[in-house]
């Protein structure tokens, strides 16, 4: 029997991208010895993509969707889809063509004739990206590798081929906020890495302001690693012997030379600066705390309002 893979796209507010990747994707996969099944999923669009979907389904049954009760993040999408499918492989793809469909059939070989569990992409040039951004994503890379025992390589992007197998593996993390970089390096499995440069959007425009990405560095990072949780401690050591330290200093020279009232600017700094770093300390806790209490609370990773195509 035939292999089919099933081909997830995240789609939000993607109306006019919808129609021209369905085309072009078939008409770059033709040639492949499988089936095709696709997951599109609607996260929360407020424009007409649910009813691009609705209107490929008429003409195609291999085209199935799940739409979001609300925006839930291209995780909760990219979760959605892997949940849904069935094929023996998945692979995930930005509905824009920044993840060129051309690339499938490498991917295939790669899972198929050499053996990998995984075929990932990463881009070589950030060009057509704000320099502000790309100097920020090049900082973050480097912290969260030196501070995160899991690697997440610079540039990976989401577009994947996996196995049926590491895929079970990705969807039995039911962590609420999910930084998927971290999550398919931490499942382990070997993965192949083919590199593209970096290709424009067909239509519309990216769903990233600086700001989100900010915060999903963020997730990554407390995600990822405990170490923030260290620094408190560290410091708290290192000023606890700077002050032992300048006790004893004062002391002897109080002794030997008496006290002429002073140091008044000295000790506000002092008092400006402890505080400072306490804040700063109990600011990660609380990053940490608020992460855990958002998981304590399982809550689902989304919530479906309608769903086509299940079980067929
Ligand atoms: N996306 C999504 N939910 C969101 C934001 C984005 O499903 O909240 C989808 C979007 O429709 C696209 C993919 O995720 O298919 C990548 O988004 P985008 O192109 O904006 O990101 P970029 O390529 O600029 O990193
Ligand atoms: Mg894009």
């Amino acid at each position: 029997m035939m292999e089919t893979i099933s081909v997830v796209v995240p789609c939000f507010n993607e109306q006019e991208a919808i129609p021209l990747f369905y085309s072009a994707f078939l008409k770059e996969t033709a040639g492949m010895d499988v089936a095709f099944e696709f997951w599109f999923v609607d996260d929360g669009s407020t424009d007409g993509t649910l009813e691009a979907l609705k209107r490929l389904r008429a003409e195609d049954p291999r085209v199935k969707y799940i739409s979001f009760s609300r925006n839930f993040g291209k995780e909760s999408a990219m979760y959605a889809g892997m949940e849904a499918s069935t094929g023996n492989y998945v692979v995930i793809m930005d509905v824009d063509l920044q993840d060129p469909p051309a690339l499938l059939p490498k991917m295939l070989q790669g899972i198929r004739q050499e053996g990998y569990d995984c075929v990932a992409t990463r881009r070589v040039t950030r060009a057509g990206e704000p320099k502000i951004r790309s100097f920020f994503a090049r900082m973050f890379y480097r912290l969260i590798n030196r501070i995160s025992k899991t690697e997440i390589v610079d540039g990976a992007r989401d577009f994947r081929m996996m196995t049926r197998q590491m895929v079970d593996s990705i969807l039995s993390l039911h962590e609420v906020s999910r930084f998927s970089k971290g999550i398919f390096s931490w499942v382990g499995y070997r993965t192949k890495w083919l590199e593209y440069e970096n290709i424009a959007r067909v239509a519309g425009e990216t769903k990233w302001s600086f700001w989100k990405l900010l915060l999903y560095s963020i997730d990554g990072i407390i995600g990822f690693s405990t170490l923030p949780l260290a620094i408190a401690s560290v410091v708290g050591v290192l000023f606890c012997l700077i002050a032992f330290v300048l006790i004893l200093f004062f002391f002897f020279k109080t002794i030997i030379w008496g006290d002429p009232v002073a140091g008044f600017p000295a000790t506000i700094c002092i008092i400006l600066l402890l505080g400072g770093i306490q804040l700063f300390c109990i600011g990660i806790l609380g990053q940490y705390l608020s992460k855990t209490y958002l998981e304590t609370k399982r809550r689902p990773i989304y919530i479906a309002r309608e769903i086509a195509g299940k079980g067929e």
